[in-house]
């Protein structure tokens, strides 16, 4: 069994892929060709943004957006405590200082209560400039736009949305890539939507930052690349990937509504003893992982030996939240929080093979056996 099978989503659109990937090769336009242009032409309709411009992979899609906005020293970005380190590290490199924030219990997204108050205690504390904030999709699950958008109005703050696990998602019909000023995603293979190999994307409404962020991401340039305006990076997408990438896109809503049946699976298939994920009425997640919690606590190390023994794969989203990561330590103040939503989601939760296209019958096997636990 896969934990995320892409050799069964191949296999459904090997005719369309090959045929795209085909037409680069006699083309020969390797580097930003004509597909990358359609790719973001129907990226923009499909997230309903004005701008789409893709880059090399999600990680470069933060750093264009931090660059663009000329986040660094002296600003605080504000970061939920459980993510990738990808939604900040970019900015600490720009030299910005992250400021993470508790998740809620139930959305695992960041608690916007928690968001708040370290706001508050940054500005108690009058060393660091509040400047932004990165919100993530978590898991694929939209996060709290409505009163995370009002906050960031409130305190004058740029919220950018890491929808790296998000596309596909939606909330109240508005689909993620298109919440705050700028978005992110990334197109690694195991995303929603993934290539086959790095790739990612910026969205925006702002046709100044759409400027800048196209020019940052090939060498800073200006009327033509020789002409450099600014400093930038190579970021571009490969049109291979483009290839690979259009035909996906055409059936990833098919594939968001097949991600939905089997959650539903899992989620009446799962005994009382299993926490599934909970997602709001107003919310389509797109499953970017599908995790679970055992009710009762400190039993992960034995259900995980469990769940190989019986060949079943398993994988943590995440096992450190941000606040202790080795890079951090003795680095970052955590102002107000002891993050302990965060800290009991990474002891507790585990994610369980999911996939548009994994089998009823090995579905079946997996709820089976966790459903032996006891
Ligand atoms: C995957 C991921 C990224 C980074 O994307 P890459 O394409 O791997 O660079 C950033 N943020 C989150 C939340 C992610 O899951």
């Amino acid at each position: 069994m896969e934990f995320i099978d892409l050799k069964a989503q191949y296999k459904v659109l090997q005719n369309e892929i090959n045929a795209e990937i085909k037409e680069v090769l006699n083309d020969a336009q390797f580097i930003i060709g004509p597909k990358v242009k359609q790719l973001e032409h129907e990226l923009a309709k499909y997230v309903g943004r004005k701008h789409c411009i893709t880059c090399s992979d999600g990680t470069a899609a933060l750093q264009l957006i931090y660059m663009a906005y000329g986040i660094g020293v002296g600003d605080a970005v504000f970061c939920p405590d459980m993510t990738f380190f990808a939604s900040i590290e970019p900015a600490c490199l720009l030299g910005a200082t992250p400021v993470f924030c508790d998740i809620d219990p139930i959305s695992y997204n960041i608690s916007p209560l928690s968001l708040r108050n370290q706001i508050e205690a940054v500005l108690a504390e009058g060393k660091l400039k509040p400047k932004a904030i990165v919100v993530v999709d978590f898991v694929g699950n939209p996060a709290d736009y409505k009163n995370i958008t009002e906050i960031a109005k409130e305190y004058n703050l740029i919220l950018i949305e890491d929808a790296a696990q998000g596309m596909g998602a939606s909330l109240n019909g508005q689909k993620c890539c298109s919440f705050g000023e700028v978005s992110a995603t990334s197109f690694f293979p195991s995303k929603p939507l993934g290539c086959y190999g790095d790739g990612g994307a910026v969205f925006t409404d702002d046709d100044e930052i759409a400027e800048i962020v196209s020019s940052l991401r090939v060498h800073g340039r200006g009327v033509d690349k020789y002409h450099n305006v600014r400093l930038g990076i190579n970021s571009r997408l490969d049109t291979i990937q483009a290839a690979i990438l259009l035909p996906k896109l055409r059936v990833l809503d098919k594939e968001i509504e097949l991600r939905q049946k089997v959650a539903e699976r899992y989620n009446s298939g799962l005994s009382e003893k299993f926490i599934v994920p909970h997602i709001s009425n107003c919310c389509i997640s797109s499953y970017a992982q599908y995790v679970v919690m055992f009710r009762e606590s400190g039993r992960r190390e034995e259900i995980l030996e469990y769940l190989k023994e019986k060949g079943i794969p398993s994988l943590l989203y995440y096992p450190v939240p941000q606040h202790l990561l080795p890079v951090f330590e003795g680095k970052i103040n955590n102002y107000c929080e002891d993050f302990r939503n965060t800290v009991t989601y990474s002891n507790e939760h585990f994610g369980i093979p999911f996939s548009p296209y994994i089998s009823e019958y090995e579905q079946d096997e997996v709820i089976h056996v966790l459903n032996n636990i006891n």
